[in-house]
This record gives structure tokens, C-alpha cells and sequence, in this order.
């Protein structure tokens, strides 16, 4: 008897909270139909399974645009195009990297980063030059780096507990290395991966030339410490590099566009997106099909709940994150030169773990609004929403002075796949991406019913 006068009291509180918090109610709904849905999921398979490797230029980035074309179409969004844009592109052949040990040869497991110039045919061979770092080879000799392989083998800070951070400051041999190598006459650059895994998985990623390229590849984890092992027993240890790839002066592509009108203001967008892009050695899972999915799951929801949007909800599914930022900067210009309204702008880029929060990149006034937010996002694991960098891809629009806003997750896992073979559909949880969907969904649906 007790119990149940207990039940009937707690469900008499309960409706009366429902009914004094009606955002509560809409969130609670919000969430409960991500949880309930699979499309985010669905839509994620087909692109590790059917386009892997899309990188800007590819076949499999334009399938992966139709395959989400066809998606919004049957959404029933009220608009979908494909915003085009003309951009230089890189394409991969090959590449092989070993160790010359007299007679034989150690192959190192290697992926080349974009955009690698090519090797001669048969490709290159030289001495290793090994350091730390950008700072130690700007005070070495130049005369020491002429015609050598620079090999940057600085690791991934393992303490720092934000894996982002710990990527942000090892990754600057990668992105400026080569060049740096390139002007005092490096013949090739090896780079240990950017990577929080003891593995012998190679990870990619984008590099930044001057005039001058160098071919440059990075080398896995367990390779990188074989190398230096070897150094440490024959200093004129040499290395054969093999890189085969096509620069492509200027071709075609395109960013993903849908809306779901809003009816207020149907002029003033709320953008959300990630990158439909993916590096070519991998299906890229979690960077960034599972943003693109996630990012498509926010209309989704808000059709399926019939939620009365007051701005235009636009999903953009950005090109080319990876490799020269050409769709996010083409996006910028093309709302510039249309004079369009972006009330707000939020990316998805840091893979479809476990929500933990969002950073703000915006006047305090307005971080300060969003984070009133934090407290109905909580129950839900958002345990943070902050002043922060958002990400690449809406960055451009800061100019315009748009709102930004990075989604955030559980970092732990990230930087052991990132780039990689590894980042597979396995290493993606239903349940972790669709509380993504959710967290974005109701952030959204918040700041559009209340503004800034
Ligand atoms: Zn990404």
C-alpha cells in the first residue's frame, strides 16, 4: 500500500513538473527518439562501407553526397542542393617506405600525407636525419639536412588527459615539418604518427607547403620507435622512400546542402554540419561520417517530432576538411556573396563517442546565454558548454560574425584511430553516436526558441 501511495505521489510531482517545464518534456522527447532511431547509424555503415576513402576529388566522396542527397530528400527537406565550388586536388597512388639493411630491406608500415609531391619512379634513397621537433631542426646546420630524409619522431604527450591537446601539440611536425625540411634541402620526410596507440597502424593527415615540397610520408608508432632503434645502432642507417601521387590543378566539387524551413524567420539559419570528406586510407567512422550522420539525425528528429522550428535548420555536409579546408572557405564566401544570415553555426568533427559538452566560440554575453543551457543538457551527459574554438570547417564564418559551436565527446579513444585504417565502423557505439544526435538536437532546439 505504501508503494503504491508512493507511485501515485511521485507520478502526481512528475506530470506537475512536466507541465511547469515544457522544455524538459520537449528535450526528454528529443532524446528519447534519438535513442529509439537507427538512421544515424544506417547512414554511417553505407559510407564506411560503400565510400571509404573519400577524399576531395574522389568517386567516393561524390557517392557519399548523393547517398545523403537521396537521405534528405526523403527526409522531406524543404531544400536540398549542392553548393559548387572549383579547387585545386591531390590524388594517392602508392606509397612504401624500408629500412635499407644491407643486403634486405625492413619494410616501415607508411601512409604518405597530403599533398606529397611524388618520388622519382624508383624512388629515393638517403640517410635518416632523426629529431624532436620544428625548434631542433631550425639549429642544425643546413649543410647536415641537405639531400637527407628528416625523420620528426616527437610523440603524442601520453599524460595530457585531453587527447585533442595532446594531438595539438605534437602535430605541428606533420603540418609544417615537411616544408621546414623542404627549404633546407631535405630529400624526403618521415614523420612518427600523430597517435596516442602503441600500434603498427600508420596515420595520415594534411601537411602545409611553402614553394617548396619534399615527398612525406608518416610511419606507425611501433615503426617509428624501430627506426630510431636502429639509428641507435648505425648512424648512416638509410631508408627507401617510394611515394607515387597526382596533383590536380582544378577541378569541380561540391558541399551538401539541406534546409527545413523555419517558420518565424525563415531567413536567419542555423547551420549544423560535419565533413563528408575522409582521409584515403580510411573509412573514416569517426572523423567525420559520424558528424555527417549526426548532423542529417538533427533534421530527422525534428521532422519525426514535428518540432516547430522558428529559423531554417541547414545541414551542411562540408567537403575537403581534410585536405585545403576548400568547402568550408567556399561555404563562407558563398554566404558572403548572397548575403544570407547564419544566426548560428555548430560542427560535429570529434567522432560519435559519448557526449560531454560544447564549446562556445562567441562574445561572452552569448556563451554566457548558451551555458544556461548546460543544466537541461546535464541529465544527459553534457557536463560542460564553455568559450572554446568550435572547428575547421564553420571557423570561416567567425568573420561574419556568426556564433560558433563545437560539439564535444568523451576524447579517450579518438587519436588512437584518427586518420587511420583503424577508424572503422566497430569501433562505433549506437548508443554513444545517438546521444550525439540527441545533445545537438536539443541545443538547437533551445537556442532557437530563445535566441541570444
Ligand atoms: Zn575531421
Amino acid at each position: 500500500m505504501r508503494t503504491s501511495l508512493l507511485l501515485v505521489l511521485l507520478a502526481f510531482f512528475n506530470l506537475t513538473s512536466i507541465s511547469q517545464n515544457p522544455d524538459e518534456t520537449v528535450v526528454r522527447q528529443i532524446f528519447d527518439n534519438a535513442l529509439l532511431n537507427q538512421d544515424a547509424y544506417n547512414n554511417l555503415t553505407y559510407l564506411c562501407k560503400e565510400t571509404p576513402g573519400r577524399l576531395l576529388g574522389t568517386e567516393a566522396s561524390m557517392q557519399a553526397i548523393q547517398y545523403f542527397e537521396d537521405y534528405f530528400h526523403k527526409l522531406g527537406a524543404d531544400t536540398v542542393f549542392r553548393q559548387e565550388f572549383k579547387t585545386k586536388a591531390w590524388k594517392h597512388i602508392s606509397t612504401t617506405v624500408s629500412i635499407v639493411d644491407g643486403e634486405k630491406e625492413i619494410p616501415l608500415r607508411a601512409v604518405a600525407l597530403g599533398p606529397s609531391p611524388s618520388t622519382p619512379e624508383f624512388g629515393i634513397a638517403a640517410e635518416i636525419l632523426e629529431v624532436m621537433g620544428l625548434d631542433q631542426l631550425k639549429a642544425i646546420d643546413p649543410e647536415l639536412v641537405k639531400g637527407k630524409i628528416v625523420f620528426f619522431n616527437r610523440p603524442v604527450d601520453l599524460t595530457n588527459i585531453n587527447t585533442f591537446r595532446a594531438y595539438g601539440g605534437a602535430v605541428g611536425q606533420r603540418a609544417r615539418g615537411p616544408a621546414l625540411a623542404a627549404s633546407l634541402g631535405a630529400a624526403g620526410v618521415l614523420v612518427r604518427s600523430v597517435t596516442t596507440k602503441f600500434d603498427t597502424v600508420p596515420h595520415s593527415g594534411s601537411t602545409r607547403f611553402d614553394s617548396l615540397r619534399v615527398p612525406c610520408a608518416a610511419i606507425s608508432f611501433v615503426d617509428a620507435d624501430l627506426l630510431t632503434q636502429k639509428l641507435s645502432l648505425d648512424k648512416n642507417l638509410k631508408v627507401r622512400m617510394n611515394i607515387q601521387a597526382e596533383d590536380l590543378e582544378e577541378i569541380t566539387s561540391c558541399n551538401l546542402i539541406a534546409d527545413l524551413r523555419g517558420n518565424v524567420y525563415p531567413d536567419e539559419y542555423i547551420v549544423v554540419g560535419g565533413h563528408i570528406d575522409a582521409w584515403y586510407n580510411t573509412p573514416g567512422a569517426h572523423d567525420d561520417g559520424a558528424g555527417c550522420a549526426q548532423s542529417a539525425d538533427v533534421m530527422r528528429i525534428f521532422k519525426e517530432l514535428a518540432i516547430s522550428n522558428k529559423r531554417t535548420i541547414r545541414v551542411v555536409l562540408f567537403m575537403d576538411e581534410e585536405l585545403f579546408q576548400s568547402g568550408s572557405r567556399a561555404f563562407a564566401q558563398y554566404c558572403a556573396d548572397n548575403n544570407i544570415s547564419n544566426f548560428l553555426a555548430m560542427e560535429t568533427d570529434a567522432g560519435g563517442f559519448t557526449p560531454v559538452g560544447f564549446m562556445v566560440d562567441a562574445d561572452d554575453p552569448i556563451v554566457e546565454n548558451f551555458a544556461a543551457y548546460q543544466e537541461l543538457l546535464e541529465p544527459y551527459g553534457i557536463y560542460y558548454i564553455q568559450k572554446g574554438g568550435s572547428g575547421v570547417d564553420i571557423d570561416p564564418l567567425k568573420k561574419q560574425g556568426v556564433p560558433l559551436i563545437g560539439y564535444r565527446t568523451d576524447s579517450q579513444r579518438y587519436m588512437d584511430i584518427h586518420h587511420s585504417a583503424s577508424d572503422t565502423m566497430d569501433k562505433i557505439n549506437i548508443r554513444e553516436l545517438q546521444l550525439g544526435s540527441g545533445c545537438m538536437a536539443a541545443l538547437i532546439y533551445l537556442i532557437d526558441n530563445y535566441g541570444y
